[in-house]
């Protein structure tokens, strides 16, 4: 292949930062792009590395309320005012400094990912600061200030794109993008996420299948907790390639969450990375099957920071980069990871196998239920 990737680096969007308590740490991100930088992905040939520049009002509004883009300017000035109705306050959403100049670069980070490829002669871009995907056009939710991945769609929309195709493997549903192109027949939205009476956020059962005019635009895969590498691979394969191939998309936008992993501390999942690097190359060779190469990357959730989220999205990248990574981690990485996180970090990609999950069974139920659904 002679993909061309684009590769964003937007260092601005630290300032992302609901402060030190917070799960959604500015080093996940950081620190990914020192392993990428590490292993040299970002100077391959195939690789061309552009920046970001906020989006503009116009643009986070193809998606958001002006009122809401409003209170989130002021919120974050300091400016006094009742923004818990806009979802901002303590817990999940905090209000924290220049946080509409943060979102902003974010999604400005994902359009520039979407005119990579749609525009820009790219075959694939990945912005690993984006994949926002819970904020709703009025409100904030889940650590997201503004829906990236749902602006990224509209504007592929709005510049000639008809058909998108969103999938969206995080461990929580992909609520944002589902509820914002629910009636838009234009815009398929599969997730595959973890489903329990106590996990947030709630939605994401079977029968939210898309609105009028819309049924089968939105499909969804409730998995257990508990699932393991093998059964959510095998959800995956047997729903995810079949449906957007159906849909026969222009571009494949994905947002690769990686709190799935058996170790992440807001959820229950059993993956490893040998699973991370299969869905790469399952998203990969579906987006060359069915679009054209063009294939709109984000990352997403992700919450251990140093040992799991770097490794996760390296990966990642280094699949849609057509590289073969060895699998000892860089020595300076480790170090440089080390001395962020105070503790050990992994010294290799791969992860020895767990092994079969308590949720198998019923994630392999869960997948027929699906397929019986779709057609
Ligand atoms: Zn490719
Ligand atoms: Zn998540």
């Amino acid at each position: 292949m002679t993909d061309r990737v684009a590769l964003v680096l937007c260092h601005e969007a630290r300032i992302y930062d609901h402060g030190p308590q917070h799960p959604l740490r500015p080093q996940r991100v950081l620190l990914t792009w020192d392993l990428i930088a590490a292993y040299g992905l970002d100077r391959t040939p195939r690789v061309a590395t552009l920046g970001c520049e906020p989006a503009t009002d116009d643009e986070i509004g193809l998606v958001h309320t002006p009122a809401y883009i409003d209170a989130t300017r002021r919120a974050g000035e300091g400016e006094e005012g009742d923004w818990s109705r806009f979802g901002y306050g303590p817990g999940d959403n905090p209000i924290f400094d220049r946080m509409h100049d943060a979102g902003a670069l974010v999604v400005g980070a994902s359009l520039a990912a979407a005119r990579a490829v749609w525009e820009g002669g790219h075959d694939h871009a990945f912005n690993a600061t984006g994949g926002l995907h819970h904020a709703m056009p009025a409100r904030a939710s889940g650590f997201c200030v503004y829906d990236d991945p749902a602006v990224g769609i509209a504007w592929l929309l709005e510049h000639g794109a008809e058909r998108i195709a969103y999938v969206d493997v995080d461990v929580h549903h992909g609520d944002g993008p589902q509820f914002i192109f629910y009636d838009d027949p234009r815009v398929l939205t599969v997730s595959i996420h973890e489903f329990a009476p106590w996990f947030f956020p709630g939605t994401g059962d079977l029968s939210e299948r898309g609105g009028a005019g819309a049924e089968g635009t939105a499909v969804n895969v409730p998995l257990p907790p508990h699932t393991g590498d093998d059964a959510w691979l095998q959800a995956f394969r047997e729903v995810v390639p079949p449906v957007v191939r159906a849909f026969s998309p222009d571009v494949v936008v994905t947002q690769l969450g990686c709190d799935t992993h058996h170790t992440d501390p807001l959820a229950d999942m059993r993956l490893t990375t040998a699973a991370y690097r299969e869905t790469a190359k399952l998203l990969h060779d579906l987006a060359h099957e069915v679009a054209g190469g063009r294939w709109v990357a984000t990352g997403g959730g992700g919450y251990q920071w140093g040992r799991v989220v770097p490794r996760a999205w390296t990966i990642a990248f280094a699949e849609m980069a057509g590289v073969e990574l060895p699998d000892e981690l860089p020595e300076a990485w480790i170090e440089k990871a080390e001395f962020a996180l105070r503790a050990e970090v992994p010294a290799t990609l791969s992860e020895p196998p767990l092994g079969p999950g308590p949720g198998d069974d019923g994630a392999r139920e869960v997948a027929a239920a699906v397929r019986a659904t779709v057609g």
